[in-house]
């Protein structure tokens, strides 16, 4: 048991690592959506505590992980780098596929990284509630455990068309002690105006931030939590690449090419940030491949400009690949990639060519879930499964070029809880 503890903690990153300190130009910085002046990090602390705030605006390389947080990522970190041979083998390629299997957290994905340090640093200044969004419900049911353990509330606004048809991950979020409400609805002014014209309003993750972010600057015991896009998310998520970087070093490997799906960009940049650190520092020429879905294009088919993060246009404005804060997303069933922006440094290095986007349409996206399915027996999050398809595209074209290489992608959730998206 002894030497098993330890072989865990050696894998296990000690500090987050922040890629601003390795760009040698930073991207534009988040404006006042009310001035449209560069923003006071101070106006930030009517909704994010401090501590979340300090870590947003580091340009620190790396950023220690408090004792109690790593604590918690030690119940189930490292996640294992799992080499997927009977997929090659299916495939018929020379590649070296390895995948990183965030399905193994508690909540079934990556989001519960983010989640328990912005639990943790909540708990450090006295906040009472953390008060959020959720669509499907990943991000909402990974802050509601990790608010259960660091003992901060936790009250969701879910998306009333998720929360009515896919209550697997409401029945989560209320297991672990979180308040959660269908959105819109009557408890804000941003849902009232919708509830009163129709107490059935499906809802959309727009309104349900607009909820949310109202409740936070009502209530000053009360914070705002997000689940991706913010650079500390981006941050805090870097714990996946770190990880990787150890266990390919272990048997002697790098990746010529890494992988993600993209929604707001937390998942791809965890693995792919310290990756990029040596692309940046030492040159190497890694592929880094960010997957969308063809429905919600915000790096094929967005533009690089000034937008809000909600459709209400309360959040201060991102410098980001976007669609425009007005878009709704057709409902494609990997509702964690429904969003109509993209994480400011995501944008930044696709805009410098770092970074290549593709974006794939739902009956690829499924067949590739498949074949990962009867390959490595693993059914992926929807979501991941657009990241198996960019990785069966890559190992098919080394197939035909005949070259033996290594590619490594982010298997960001399990889908067991996304059956229905499946039968349908
Ligand atoms: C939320 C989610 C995503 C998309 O969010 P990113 O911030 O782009 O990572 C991807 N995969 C899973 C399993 C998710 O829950």
């Amino acid at each position: 048991m002894e030497r098993f503890s330890e072989r865990k903690n050696e894998l296990l990153p000690t500090h987050f690592y922040n890629i601003k300190a390795d760009l040698a130009e930073q991207p534009k910085p988040p404006l006042h959506p009310g001035t449209g002046e560069p923003l006071d990090p101070a106006a930030l602390e009517a909704i994010f505590p401090k501590g979340f705030i300090a870590q947003e605006t580091s340009r620190e390389r790396f950023l220690p992980i408090p004792a109690a947080v790593l604590a918690a990522y030690a119940q189930y970190r490292p996640t294992p780098l799992v080499y997927a041979g009977e997929l090659r083998k299916a495939l018929g390629t020379p590649a070296h596929i390895f995948y990183k299997y965030e399905g193994v957290s508690p909540m079934g994905s990556h989001k519960l990284n983010t989640a328990l340090m912005q639990a943790y640093l909540a708990s450090q200044e006295g906040v009472r509630e953390l008060v959020t969004e959720t669509g499907a419900g990943q991000w909402g049911s990974a802050l509601a455990y990790a608010g259960e353990r660091f003992g901060v509330g936790v009250r969701v606004f879910m998306v009333r068309a998720s929360f009515r048809q896919k209550p697997g991950r409401r029945i989560l979020m209320t297991l672990s002690g979180g308040r959660v409400e269908e959105s819109p609805g009557p408890n804000t002014e941003a849902g009232l105006a919708y509830y009163r014209r129709d107490p059935d309003h499906p809802g959309s993750l727009g309104i349900a931030i607009a909820e949310a972010v109202e409740t936070v600057m009502k209530n000053p015991a009360s914070k705002y939590a997000l689940g991706s896009v913010l650079d500390a998310v981006l941050l805090h998520q870097s714990v996946i690449g770190l990880e990787a970087e150890k266990q390919l070093a272990g048997q002697g490997l790098e990746p010529d090419t890494v992988i993600g799906c993209v929604g707001g960009g937390s998942n791809f940049a965890g693995l792919g940030f310290p990756f990029l650190r040596r692309r940046l520092r030492e040159k190497k020429m890694t592929n880094f491949i960010a997957v969308e879905p063809e429905a919600c294009p915000s790096l094929t088919g967005g533009d690089l400009r000034y937008d809000h993060g909600d459709s209400a246009g309360l959040t201060p404005l991102l410098y980001m690949h976007t669609l425009g804060k007005e878009f709704i997303p057709p409902p494609i069933h990997a509702g964690g990639l429904r969003y109509h922006g993209m994480a400011p440094l995501v944008s930044h290095l696709a805009s410098r060519g770092l970074v290549r986007a593709v974006a794939y349409g739902q009956d690829k996206v499924f067949a590739a879930a498949r074949t990962f399915f009867a390959s490595e027996g693993i059914l992926p999050a929807p979501e991941s499964a657009h990241a198996v398809a960019a990785v069966i595209d890559e190992a098919r074209r080394a197939r035909e070029e005949n070259r033996e290489q290594v590619i490594l992608f982010n298997l960001s959730g399990h889908g067991f809880l996304d059956l229905a998206a499946y039968e349908k």
